[in-house]
């Protein structure tokens, strides 16, 4: 068996606690064997050595919230922008441990991400771990293409059914599930030990986190009309279609009252069901004022220009009149004002950033970046980001056991880096090798 030492590296080991320095990791067949300062421990003789002197080394990163490029996404993403080639999903993939990002939960996609995870998991394409959600679970009605309809209790528990016979990892309930499916299809898919996501609408955040759902998407998502004062509440845009579901989430962000009963219930909720919020707040920024240009030059340089042209198109989507709506930015402050609250309550949040082929700007791996950027924003410490991007993210995954900290047993996702991120973000930029399964990999030789 091939070991490999990386010697006298400044360690932060994802856990929280304060970075060692002059610790050793050693690591063979794809798993880290031990841990510990520098000449603590022996390496096999024959062990290779990696001198990481001045070297920062962290756990990869973790994206809570992609979709990947599947072959099946095709036809779809052609909505948007010109045809995607037959390469794009390989391609995409390797982008993010190019940024550092070594895990991911897919969730919500086409069937093809079940053989996408499995090829990446065997060893056959190179790309982060990918934990994947199925076909999307949406309800009364649909609005993707890839997604499953059903109208009673016992039609919410047999799609259940047939994406746990698929074999996915979680399961995602969308905007037109009303509250009695949402409840049916989070019971058979806990019975089946299935956790479960919902980016919703016609089930408040509150009603599912009573119900008991494992994580909510996209901190847009989370006020409903009892966080308005009455004399808003008579006055909410009406409607199912797409431009009145955007106008009714504008008119609620405008108009809420964070201080009110139902801030506390949802909070008082989030926590006591131990929900975990995935804000996907790059794509939010995106969406509600544009991407950060300075940022967007970094995540998408030598990028192919299908990817950013299919962006566009859906970013068009979001304008209307060809322009964004004069509200957007205030309603972005305001979201930002409820995620600073959810972390002084200390609900659980961890970074995420909806990164996809068709959502704007939300590129592979960098993204996750800037994600890291905008809730600094909202009041974390460096610590506190880098512990949730890495352990706190593997936790809210349940997959504690497998990644997430740099420690003997675990799998050998890591970064090396020329800077120490905890002192300026910035650093993860400046990323000299990612270890994929163990295997070391030159950031650059990812992206082409
Ligand atoms: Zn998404």
């Amino acid at each position: 068996m091939a070991f490999l030492l990386i010697d006298d590296a400044t360690v932060f080991d994802g856990t929280g606690v304060p970075p060692r320095d002059r610790t050793s990791v050693l690591i063979s067949a794809g798993t880290i064997r031990a841990v510990g300062p520098r000449g603590s421990f022996r390496a096999p003789r024959d062990a290779e050595t990696l001198s990481a002197h001045g070297r920062f080394l962290m756990p990869g990163l973790v994206d809570l919230h992609t979709h990947m490029i599947t072959r099946d996404a095709f036809a779809f993403l052609r909505r948007f922008g010109p045809p995607m080639q037959a390469s794009d999903p390989e391609r995409f993939l390797r982008w993010f441990p190019a940024f550092g990002v070594t895990s991911v939960r897919d969730i919500g996609n086409y069937r093809g991400i079940l053989k996408l995870r499995d090829r990446v998991a065997s060893g056959d394409l190179l790309g982060p771990t990918i934990l994947a959600a199925g076909e999307l679970l949406e309800g009364v009605r649909s609005v993707w293409p890839l997604s499953r309809t059903f109208h009673t209790a016992g039609g919410a528990a047999g799609e259940v059914r047939r994406q746990s016979e698929m074999g996915v990892d979680w399961l995602k309930l969308y905007v037109n599930v009303p509250p009695s499916l949402a409840r049916a299809a989070i019971g058979e898919a806990h019975a089946r030990g299935i956790p479960v996501a919902g980016h919703l609408s016609a089930t408040s955040a509150r009603q599912a986190a009573s119900y008991g759902i494992d994580s909510l998407e996209h901190a847009s998502t989370l006020v409903d009309d009892g966080f308005l004062p009455p004399e808003w509440r008579r006055r909410v845009p009406r409607g199912s279609d797409i431009p009145a579901v955007r106008e009714r989430s504008r008119f609620r962000w405008l108009h809420a009252d964070f201080d009110g009963p139902a801030a506390r219930d949802l909070i008082a909720k989030l926590r006591q069901h131990r929900v975990v919020v995935s804000p996907t707040m790059v794509v939010l920024e995106n969406i509600y004022v544009g991407p950060n240009r300075e940022f967007e030059k970094y995540g998408v340089r030598d990028m192919p220009a299908r990817w950013r042209a299919t962006w566009e198109g859906r970013l068009r989507t979001f304008l209307a009149d060809g322009k964004p709506h004069s509200a957007n930015p205030a309603v972005w402050s305001k979201i930002r004002e409820f995620v600073k609250r959810l972390r002084r309550a200390g609900v659980t949040v961890i970074p995420s950033t909806d990164a996809a082929g068709w959502n704007p700007y939300a590129s592979p791996g960098a993204s996750l970046h800037r994600e890291l950027a905008l809730l600094r924003e909202c009041g974390y410490s460096n610590r506190e980001l880098l512990t949730m991007a890495t352990s706190g993210a593997a936790k809210a995954l349940r997959r504690e056991w497998e990644f997430g900290t740099v420690s003997p047993g675990q799998r050998a996702d890591l970064l090396l880096l020329r800077g120490n991120p905890l002192r300026d973000l910035g650093h993860l930029r400046e990323i000299d090798t990612v270890f994929l399964r163990g295997t070391p990999h030159a950031p650059a030789n990812l992206r082409p």
